[in-house]
């Protein structure tokens, strides 16, 4: 499981996270939606210690993890983007091996062997020796989260994965992501997809101005509103 309690964040005078508690136990998906600059991609940030917490604590399986090397905490939290930031004059398969060889000490047969497992996985085996430029934007966003998963992270993080993409490409990675919740894996996922949030996540999180306003499981949440806020921000999105 993975747990922040508390998170406060400032950059300067702008507090941008307030008091932010988020959980998600091993095996679920919490989504998390609300307004453009809510504080959702600087939670995710927080939560890996890309930015460390002003105020607060993050735990793994309920031990804290602020008193850690910030890399053994990144090293088990897989991160995919909305740019996918792949290397352009790698492989594919080169561009999933790299963080298991430099990172896991991996063998370059054995990153092979694990690049080539992942690429079937995201269903791109036959992609394995092409450049990323010759890929589909949802394609390329596959790859990414092939490479994220090679890592054998214990959680995965999402932010607006598939908010850069054409619209015909959004589903087939948003159903990645749905196969990958439903095979077990952990995620935290922001997401301005309001039919994934619903259909795949275990709970979702309502964030505005820094604080999560409501949360609850999804039916909950989209019939059953309980917060104007959140009553509002449906209203305009849905
Ligand atoms: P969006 O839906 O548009 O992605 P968001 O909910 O992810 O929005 P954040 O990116 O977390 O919002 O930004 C929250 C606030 O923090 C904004 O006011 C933003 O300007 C500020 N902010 C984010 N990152 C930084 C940074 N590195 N330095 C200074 N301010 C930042
Ligand atoms: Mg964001």
């Amino acid at each position: 499981s993975l747990t922040g309690t508390g998170l406060h964040l400032a950059f300067g005078s702008n507090k941008v996270l307030r008091g932010v508690d988020v959980h998600v136990d091993a095996g679920k998906t919490v989504t998390v939606i609300g307004p453009s600059g809510s504080g959702k991609s600087t939670l995710l940030r927080v939560l890996n210690r890309l930015h460390e917490p002003d105020a607060g604590d993050i735990l793994l399986d309920g031990r804290s993890v602020l008193a850690d090397n910030p890399d053994r905490l990144r090293q088990r939290i897989g991160m995919v983007f909305q740019h996918f930031n792949l290397f352009p004059h790698r492989t594919v398969a080169d561009n999933i091996a790299l963080g298991p060889r430099k990172l896991k000490k991996l063998s370059k047969e054995a990153a092979r062997r694990l690049a080539l497992e992942q690429l079937e996985l995201v269903g791109l085996a036959h992609k394995a020796d092409s450049r990323p430029g010759n890929l589909s934007g949802g394609q390329q966003q596959r790859v990414a989260i092939a490479r994220a998963l090679a890592m054998q992270p214990q959680v995965m993080f999402f932010d607006e994965a598939t908010s850069a993409l054409d619209p015909e490409l959004v589903k087939g990675v948003l159903a990645l992501m749905a196969d990958l919740s439903t095979t077990g894996m952990t995620m935290v996922v922001v997401t301005h997809e309001m039919g994934f949030a619903r259909s795949v996540s275990d709970s979702v999180l309502f964030m505005d101005r820094g604080v999560v306003v409501e949360s609850g499981a999804p039916e909950q949440m989209f019939d059953n509103p309980e917060t104007p806020r959140l009553q509002t921000f449906l209203s305009e999105v849905l």
